[in-house]
């Protein structure tokens, strides 16, 4: 296929490389970041989506992706395919679609979950929104940039999907670091702590996989002096996107909202910016309270 890539980032860069690897004709653009290994650079957004069957967006919020949409837009083929994989706001992704389907073209929103270690790897999550016809188009991409790709439903489901997730994640996240703070208070080893709870009712993604206290379970940040992995201020951008997403659909998620204020204060007062958002360990650790 042929293949428009804007924003080849963190993210997009590995992602529009392994679609090159595979065979795939991909012309990428970016406003700061070089085309990666196999991708030749084109000089616009518009220069990267013309005469493309699929154009992707890795970008950093929805403001710059409605501002890169109606480039983009402006210059693809009638029936191509807009796939969006940033995380972005239900509203954006929604506006987008509909310009896009305004346009005579196809659009999907199809944020991802896996990381910078799972854009590299080929072993991405993607979540999508969008019609059936356009998810079928772009699943044989999907597949080579992921392992999994669910589709959702309708347009923005795919981004309500991944803002729900995310809530969940940063809940855990600090319920599991508040509670590795307490147990040093309580003076029991933080092996004993994860030997225990990965495997008892208080189990989670944020223990078991990416456990916050270093030397304990599997390889993560902790272990790389909390170097992001997943960025606090990223995590407060999800967050937030999830309390907007409430407040618009009237929706009660008093734990996101505690989740949030406890990221804003750490990124905002306590250095947190550019660090993992594990790194909430150490931060209750030394009773930094609000
Ligand atoms: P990044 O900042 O590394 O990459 C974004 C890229 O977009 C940059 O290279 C930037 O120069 C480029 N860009 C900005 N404005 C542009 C424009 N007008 N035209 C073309 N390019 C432009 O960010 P990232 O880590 O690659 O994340 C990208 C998206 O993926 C974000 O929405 C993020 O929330 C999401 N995401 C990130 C991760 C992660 O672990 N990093 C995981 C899942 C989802």
């Amino acid at each position: 296929m042929k293949i428009g890539f804007i924003g080849l980032g963190n993210m997009g860069a590995p992602m529009a490389a392994n679609l090159a690897r595979a065979g795939h004709e991909v012309r990428g653009f970016d406003t700061a970041a070089p085309a990666p290994e196999g991708v030749t650079a084109a000089a616009s957004a518009a220069e990267a989506a013309r005469n493309a069957d699929v154009v992707i967006t890795m970008l950093p919020n929805g403001q710059i992706l409605r501002a890169v949409a109606d480039q983009a837009i402006a210059a693809m083929m009638p029936g191509a395919v807009l796939c969006d994989c940033s995380t972005v706001d239900v509203a954006s992704a929604r506006a987008v679609a509909d310009q896009a389907r305004g346009a005579g073209l196809a659009a999907l929103d199809a944020p991802v979950s896996g990381g910078i270690g799972g854009a590299q790897a080929g072993t991405l999550t993607f979540m999508v929104g969008g019609d059936d016809a356009a998810f079928a188009t772009v699943a044989p991409l999907f597949q080579v940039m992921g392992q999994k790709a669910v589709h959702c439903g309708e347009a923005g489901a795919g981004q309500a999907a991944k803002i729900c997730n995310n809530m969940i994640l940063g809940v855990t996240m600090i319920a599991t670091c508040e509670a590795f703070a307490l147990a040093d208070k309580l003076g029991l080893d933080r092996q004993k702590m994860f030997d225990v709870v990965s495997t008892s009712s208080g189990a989670s993604w944020s223990i078991n996989s990416y456990c916050p206290a270093p030397g304990v379970g599997p390889a993560s940040p902790a272990d790389n002096g909390y170097r992001p992995g997943f960025a606090s201020e990223l995590m407060l951008k999800d967050l937030r996107l999830s309390q907007d997403a409430a407040e618009s659909a009237d929706a009660d998620t008093p734990m996101g909202a505690a989740a949030t204020r406890l990221y804003a204060d750490f990124v905002e007062n306590h250095g947190g910016r550019g660090q993992d958002f594990s790194a909430m360990l150490p931060h209750f650790a030394a009773r930094h309270r609000q």
